[in-house]
């Protein structure tokens, strides 16, 4: 009888058969019955896990001395086999215990699969050509393959001589094979149909097309077929933009074309070689959470961390590629990665480097770079809210509508400042759901009175952005929204309302004030902001933005915040605002119940209303009067 395997998922049926795990069946299913044109891709995925399984091992040997069969050279052997139909791919790595067999191949630990099954569930379809956006690992053998058989013995010295062996519809078996090398042997017995893939130059082929960079020597039928490149290391002149484009679809396991691609290298402070690429579509976008960080970490051509944490900031995990730098000690472990003083100036150079490019590629070409920026923003915009060594930079990157573009045109801040009026030392902007929702509030009509643009923010990340970054070329910024604000008169169009005779303001003023009370307003006030709205709320607060209060209360309801308190400026040249000042007189009663309601609307436009039921229950009353 076979061991269990230690996973639950997969259940030992008689002597060394277990099923499989009922996602692994699904994912099968799938494959096998999917019309997917591009069945090679199965050599790709056995050809990378071979390598993966050689560079495990490259690391075990730097600190275990008991490895079984160990003087194998570290190579990928591919043989094909017409009259036989089968494709044979064996390489001396790490293999598999019995124990792991049954994790590996039994069920689905490996995030592609994974990543392909939630997309098909999220889509509803069973679009076959989504496997070959994710690969699906060992499985798409099952493409071509009725039988695949896979002959192992692990690199612990205890481990057993082994064979699993499945015809990918149930289940698997598990039985002792004499006389295994170290590693792996993937037997792929090809179905009727598939004859192809046993031709030697079938294979060559898809082996040009994806495995040209695998780190180690592939051989066919005996002959090499890749030269190993590490073509960060080359100079820019002697690469072509194809090898370039190859090469990232290697390293990212991607199917696009790159949007950017920086490549540099550097003497000092260190000796960096980096080829990064940015791709064409953000995963992000398409609900599939967070990515991964894909740029991978060498030592001379010697893979470190393929997935390395703190080599590039969090918000940089869009990327893709290689950096090499020689000042690395080559038995860095993962865990002290992070720690490491190197690897925190790699990070800081390299970021800086690829900050400098975006800029320049924004300069050289805007149509492209606002593509770029439509899809990847939000990266940018993370950075610029949690990065403090970066945000400088980050900001020359940002791009916003305001009160001067277009609507959906964008603009930067430099070009903000080109358009600034003389003198103007702040740069406005205002958050707001949308353009129409901004334009119809009460806060941008004195910016545009006196002819200053306001940077339209619809993304509640801008917040955070907008207050983490304090200045841009020595301007502040400044919410339009805020109470203290000082702007000069507007120039006087000669259609303007007389205004309210100032002792009838004064007096509204404290009328207004005694009213609602000094814990929901701080001042009341006639103001010099407002042109076509009778009132605005003003936030006194300038660390707790009305943007952020609606976050803290959406993350913890329960919590009670401070109370909201506002400034209130009128206009004095509106009707509303000149009768409102009357009816105090004659009507008391009613004049309560209009600033009232006036107080609710501004809060309203502010975002800062808690909940709108005073404001609807009251709107009646006054429209019942309003009838008579
Ligand atoms: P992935 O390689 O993306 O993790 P796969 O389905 O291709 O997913 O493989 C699942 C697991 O099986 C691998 O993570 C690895 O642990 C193991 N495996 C596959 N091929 C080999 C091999 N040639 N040598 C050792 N382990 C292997």
């Amino acid at each position: 009888m076979s061991t269990e395997t230690g996973t639950q998922s997969t259940a030992t049926t008689s002597d060394g058969q277990h099923s499989f795990q009922a996602e692994v069946r699904q994912l099968l299913d799938i494959v096998i019955h999917s019309l997917y044109t591009d069945k090679e891709i199965f050599v790709r995925e056995l050809v990378s896990n071979a390598s993966d399984a050689l560079e495990k091992l490259r690391h075990l040997q730097l600190t275990e001395k008991d490895i079984f069969d160990e003087n194998l050279s570290p190579e990928i052997s591919i043989t094909t086999d017409e009259t036989a139909r089968t494709v044979t791919i064996t390489d001396y790595g790490i293999g598999m215990t019995r124990e792991e067999l049954a994790e590996n191949l039994g069920t689905i630990a490996h995030s592609g699969s994974k990543k392909f099954l939630q997309a098909l569930d999220e889509t509803h379809q069973k679009e076959a050509n989504l496997i070959g956006q994710f690969g699906v690992g060992f499985y798409s053998a099952f493409m071509v393959a009725d039988q695949v058989q896979v002959y192992t013995h692990s690199w612990k010295p205890d481990g057993e001589h082994l064979m699993w062996e499945s015809d990918g519809k149930t289940g698997y078996t598990i039985s002792e094979a004499p006389g295994q090398r170290r590693g792996c042997k993937i037997v792929v017995k090809l179905r009727e149909g598939q004859e192809e893939f046993a031709k030697k130059e079938r294979i060559k082929t898809i082996l040009e097309t994806y495995s040209s960079f695998v780190p180690f020597p592939i051989l066919l039928n005996g002959e090499r077929v890749n030269n190993i490149e590490a073509l960060w290391l080359k100079n820019k002149s002697d690469v072509t933009e194809e090898e370039y484009t190859e090469f990232y679809k290697f390293t990212a396991k991607a199917f696009d074309e790159p949007r950017y691609r920086m490549h540099f290298s550097a003497d000092a402070p260190l000796e960096i070689n980096a080829l990064l690429f940015v791709p064409r579509e953000n995963q992000e976008l398409w609900g599939f959470g967070q990515m991964e960080p894909g740029v991978s970490l060498y030592c001379k051509k010697v893979l470190i961390d393929d997935e390395p944490r703190g080599l590039l900031p969090e918000w940089l995990r869009f990327l893709r590629g290689v950096i090499d730098s020689s000042d690395l000690p080559l038995n860095i472990s993962r865990e002290s990665m992070q720690d490491s003083s190197l690897v925190r100036k790699l990070n800081r150079v390299v970021t800086k480097r690829f900050l400098k490019f975006l800029d320049k590629e924004a300069g050289n070409d805007a149509e492209k770079y606002e593509e770029f920026y439509e899809k990847f923003s939000r990266f940018l915009k993370e950075g610029a809210a949690t990065d403090a060594d970066h945000t400088e930079d980050l900001a020359k990157l940002l791009r916003y509508e305001s009160s001067m573009t277009d609507s959906g045109k964008l603009t930067s801040f430099a070009d903000y400042l080109t358009r600034a009026k003389d003198g103007q030392d702040k740069i406005y902007y205002i958050i707001g759901k949308d353009r129409e929702t901004i334009e119809a509030g009460p806060y941008v009509e004195a910016f545009k009175a006196r002819g200053i643009e306001v940077i339209y923010c619809f993304e509640s990340i801008d917040d955070y952005v907008m207050t983490r970054l304090p200045e841009f070329d020595g301007k502040k910024l400044v919410s339009a929204g805020q109470a203290d604000i000082d702007l000069e008169d507007a120039p006087d169009t000669g259609d303007q309302a007389e205004p309210l005779a100032e002792e009838e303001v004064t007096k509204l003023c404290d009328f207004i004030k005694t009213e609602l009370g000094e814990d929901a307003v701080d001042k009341v006030q006639a103001g010099k902001r407002l042109v076509e709205s009778p009132i605005a709320a003003l936030n006194p607060d300038t660390q707790m933005t009305p943007q952020m209060r609606q976050m803290m209360k959406a993350m913890n309801p329960d919590d009670s915040l401070p109370p909201v308190k506002v400034t209130l400026e009128i206009n004095p040249r509106h009707e509303l605002i000149k009768k409102l000042a009357a009816t105090r007189e004659s009507n008391p009663e009613l004049a309560k119940a209009v600033i009232a309601q006036l107080y609710d609307q501004s809060l309203l436009a502010a975002g800062l209303l808690e909940s709108p039921k005073d404001l609807i229950r009251r709107g009646y009353e006054l429209l019942g009067k309003a009838l008579g």
